[in-house]
């Protein structure tokens, strides 16, 4: 299949698209054998990765530096974190196995930032210990973290609150982090709880960071900026109090929503910080450090899952192609379809497009419950058996984060690059074997139950 030929900025996201699918299907990633795979758009990564970096230095006017640290939980892929890492971005982790990814990935311990509700003593200590940036999520952590650095000089890592804005949700509850009652961070309206930050900030001069992220998915930007101006004017009181700089950094959380709905990225990156610029000026005038935590909006529309058709039917006068991308790869669209709606694009046994007049047909996965639905009554040219569908704009919190349901094994996920000897591809992450599936669930034990008397 040809790249060429169209128009000057080269062949557009779906002739790429196209070419990668019929690569895949012809160098035999996926088959029989391997009858479902994510794949990942490398150029695509890097492209979003330069166009965030771009985006936050047109608005800046003084010199503040920025560090974009990727949301790990979006692609939890080590290569993928290296990859980010060679465009000069680090790793926002919420876990000891994120960090772990981190880590493996190759990211320096300083473009590393550790968030996350529910850190245990061992994890403060161990971030403490490598001189990550903490943010903590609560009063009983800060209480924790005292304990912590009481023994010691001045910690290595810089440290921060999460505050929680309370500027309200988004249209999806689920992804909405800064309604009046959210788990997250300091809840800055309830009472006391102003007076309580300035004071915790005043007792403690190795406070030096504000942390907030107001939500993912489903919120408007402008709710978002709104948060990171309550919060920047929060920074500017405890500064003030302190009579110098004391907060010299300000983490300003992800969110950036995705467009779902066609090709077009929009909102983008540029978009957001421009209105970030208009809302909050002194945000950018080179007195704060700036952290962003960016997760779907750096490869969601660089990643798509491709699974054959296994089968076709009809039930009630229902049309139905069973496929081999269910919940198990794409379980918040299954669980939640509201909310997280996906394109599907058709394509023949090799991978070529199909055509034909589109008819009403629902797209089923493999997993054994009746509401494993990727689209419903959706139109597309009539699948058949040994066909593939393609998942668009998966990159980001789909076969990075398996659904171990039915024990599907986890799939393969190969990067691809079109170049001008075709598309090559490179492995990601290896499809799991039936041997790991049976360690993972308990195989080392397999008598252990029988003979506990
Ligand atoms: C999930 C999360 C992000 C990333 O959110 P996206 O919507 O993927 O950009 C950033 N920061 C925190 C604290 C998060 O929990």
């Amino acid at each position: 299949m040809s790249l060429e030929g169209n128009g000057p900025a080269g062949p557009g996201p779906a002739a790429r698209r196209d070419a990668a699918v019929r690569a895949a299907v012809a160098q035999g990633l996926l088959g029989e054998d391997e009858p479902v795979a994510g794949l990942l758009d490398v150029a695509g990564i890097r492209g979003a990765a330069a166009a965030l970096r771009e985006a936050f230095d047109e608005v800046r006017t003084g010199d503040c530096g920025v560090l974009h640290a990727f949301a790990v939980k979006a692609a939890s892929l080590v290569p993928v974190l290296r990859l980010l890492a060679d465009e000069g971005l680090g790793c926002e982790v919420a876990s000891p196995g994120e960090l772990a990814l981190a880590r493996a990935a190759g990211v320096p311990a300083a473009r590393i930032v550790l968030d996350s509700p529910a850190k245990t003593p061992a994890e403060l200590r161990d971030a403490l210990s490598l001189g990550i940036a903490v943010n903590l999520d609560s009063r009983a952590e800060l209480d924790r973290l005292d304990a912590l650095v009481g023994h010691g000089g001045p910690p290595a890592s810089p440290l921060g609150l999460r505050v929680n804005p309370q500027v309200g949700g988004g249209s999806i509850g689920a992804m909405s982090t800064a309604t009046e009652r959210s788990k997250f961070g300091v809840a800055l309206r309830d009472p006391g709880a102003r007076a309580w930050l300035l004071r915790a900030h005043a007792d403690r001069p190795w406070l030096t960071r504000l942390h907030a992220h107001v939500g993912s998915q489903g919120c408007p930007l402008e709710l978002m900026a709104e948060g990171v101006r309550i919060v920047y004017e929060l920074a500017e009181e405890i500064n003030e109090l302190a009579g110098r700089q004391q907060i010299d950094t300000l983490d300003i959380g992800g969110g950036l929503p995705v467009n779902f709905a066609s090709d077009e990225v929009t909102p983008d990156h540029r978009d957001y910080a421009r209105l970030l610029a208009a809302t909050v000026p002194g945000l950018f005038d080179g007195r704060y450090g700036l952290v962003t935590e960016f997760g779907r909006s750096l490869t969601a529309k660089h990643g798509m899952v491709v699974a054959r058709v296994e089968h076709t039917k009809s039930a009630g006068g229902r049309r139905i192609a069973v496929t081999h991308a269910g919940a198990q790869v794409a379980t918040r669209t299954v669980f939640a379809p509201g909310a997280w709606p996906l394109r599907v694009a058709a394509y023949d046994a090799r991978g070529l497009p199909k055509t034909g007049p589109p008819v009403a047909q629902d797209v089923a996965g493999p997993c054994c419950f009746a509401g494993d639905l990727v689209a419903v009554d959706r139109a597309l040219p009539p699948l058949e058996a040994g066909d593939h569908i393609a998942l668009l704009d998966t990159g980001a919190y789909y076969f990075s984060t398996h659904f171990a349901y039915n024990s599907l094994p986890r799939p393969g996920v190969h990067g691809w690059l079109a170049t001008a000897d075709g598309v090559r591809f490179a492995p990601v992450r290896a499809p799991q074997t039936l041997d790991e599936l049976v360690a993972e669930s308990g195989g080392a034990h397999a008598a252990e139950l029988s003979s506990l008397r």
